[in-house]
């Protein structure tokens, strides 16, 4: 099973893909995740792309379509995976598209995670990131057992850059304009499903449990 997340950044689609990828075992990919993990091991793609990420603005397509096509090959991704944080333009979109037909493959969800943007930039700012693992929590929703550290592997807690109000506006407007296209673009698939993003974490994987069956 192919599926594709959707939402404005914040709107929770990380959270429902790492559950979705849990429950029907199927590796989570996210082009942000490979991107920190880039920057972390200063390699010269994590430098290029670190430019882009501080300012809330989107890494260039080019970049991004190889490292998502080149990991989506790999092995572990032969019986399907859950995409998250791409594709996020149409030309992205396109791209897997294509490479999917000639596999005669195709997406077989796009899962839309709706939240409004008033909601986003509260919810943003109470997000913390472990510097080390990447594990992501949120001080009211989803807190760490000891405030400022991970559950995971025992390191601080930050809020990312790209999580500052200000870079959040960017990254919203850069949503509404790049990335909410892709919500047509898979409902002329036939493929798009929409759950309320507003509702707790365990109803809207409930949600989504019920469309993948
Ligand atoms: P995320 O963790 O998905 O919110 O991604 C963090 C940042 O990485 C984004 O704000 C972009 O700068 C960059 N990024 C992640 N995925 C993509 C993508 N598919 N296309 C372009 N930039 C991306």
């Amino acid at each position: 099973m192919k599926i594709i997340m959707l939402g404005a950044p914040g709107a929770g689609k990380g959270t429902q893909a790492k559950l979705i990828a849990e429950k029907y075992g199927l590796p989570h990919v996210s082009t942000g995740d490979i991107f920190r993990a880039n920057i972390k091991n200063g390699t010269e793609l994590g430098k290029e792309a670190k430019k882009y990420m501080d300012a809330g603005a989107l890494v260039p397509d080019e970049l991004t379509v190889k490292i998502l096509l080149d990991r989506v090959a790999q092995k572990d991704c032969e019986g399907g995976y859950v995409l998250d944080g791409f594709p996020r333009t149409i030309p992205q979109a396109q791209v897997l598209e294509d490479a999917l037909a000639k596999l005669g493959e195709s997406i077989d969800y796009a899962i839309n995670v709706e939240v409004p943007d008033e909601a986003i930039v509260n919810r943003m700012s109470g997000r913390r990131a472990c510097v080390s693992c990447g594990a992501t929590y949120h001080i009211v929703n989803i807190p760490p057992k000891k405030e400022g550290i991970c559950d995971v592997c025992g390191s601080e807690l930050i809020l990312r850059d790209d999580d500052k109000p200000e870079t959040v506006r960017k990254r919203l407007e850069v949503y509404h304009e790049q990335t909410q296209p892709l919500v047509d673009f898979y409902q002329n698939k036939g493929v798009l499903r929409e759950v309320d993003g507003t509702k707790t974490m365990e109803e809207i994987f409930d949600s989504i449990a019920k469309i993948l069956g």
